[in-house]
């Protein structure tokens, strides 16, 4: 018994209602905090800007963000997808992947919308990468934004210099970046060496991967 490793709450901040996670347990790990996290989207009386009437479910959701999403797998659900669908990695990237952006030595899934997406619905749920799983069109506390999004470019970030290690990628050409592409090719570059993202280059699933190495103050 005792507390909850994650909390996830809502509170009002600058007058506007955001929803925030809190991590009780020192120990916690990606997995739990997915666990938490998981309910938002089904949850109807959330307050979410482009769902259906603000409060429904995301499933089958008619304005989905899968249909303009930049989603750059983290390495655990690149090789999560790539072993459900029965592929190699590098046929994966071939079949599932942007080819010009591959050109340019990154690993966008192919978009606008998602090649996953088929009649509103996400066909590898389960397995969709990390920044899928806490995208929500809601406002969230600063702190909960940071350790989100730090978590999700992390294991980006893992995909990218696991992609280089194993020989995926071509030399990067960096002149077609656009400027999302910079920002992302700059990030891998900046967090190489975190020990968050090296968490996730040696973990075989969520559990592996400590939140401690991503909450503020720590590494
Ligand atoms: S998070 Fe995406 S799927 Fe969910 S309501 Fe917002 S736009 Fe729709
Ligand atoms: S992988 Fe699934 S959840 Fe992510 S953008 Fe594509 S359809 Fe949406």
């Amino acid at each position: 018994m005792g507390m909850t490793k994650i909390e996830v709450y809502q509170t009002v901040e600058d007058g506007i209602v955001k929803l925030g996670a809190r991590v009780n347990d020192p120990e916690a790990n990606v997995a739990d905090l997915l666990e938490a996290w998981q309910p938002l989207c089904d949850d109807e009386s959330i307050y979410k800007i482009y769902g259906h009437n603000h409060y429904s479910a995301c499933k089958g959701c008619p304005n989905n963000c899968c249909d303009t999403a930049y989603v750059i797998p983290d390495l655990i659900s690149f090789r999560n997808m790539a072993a459900q669908l029965q592929v190699t990695e590098p046929e994966f990237i071939q079949d599932c992947f942007d080819q010009d952006k591959w050109a340019l030595g990154l690993l966008k899934i192919k978009s606008n919308p998602c090649i996953f997406l088929q009649e509103r619905l996400c066909t590898i749920y389960p397995l969709r990468s990390l920044i899928c799983r806490f995208y929500i069109c809601s406002d969230l506390t600063w702190d909960t934004e940071q350790l989100i999004y730090t978590i999700a470019w992390s294991g980006a970030a893992a995909t990218q210099i696991y992609a280089q290690q194993q020989g995926y990628l071509p030399e990067p050409a960096p002149g077609g970046y656009t400027s999302f592409d910079r920002v992302f090719v700059d990030l891998v570059e900046a967090y190489r060496e975190l020990p968050g993202v090296k968490a996730f280059l040696t973990a075989g699933s969520y559990e592996d991967v400590p939140l401690r190495h991503f909450l503020k103050g720590e590494q």
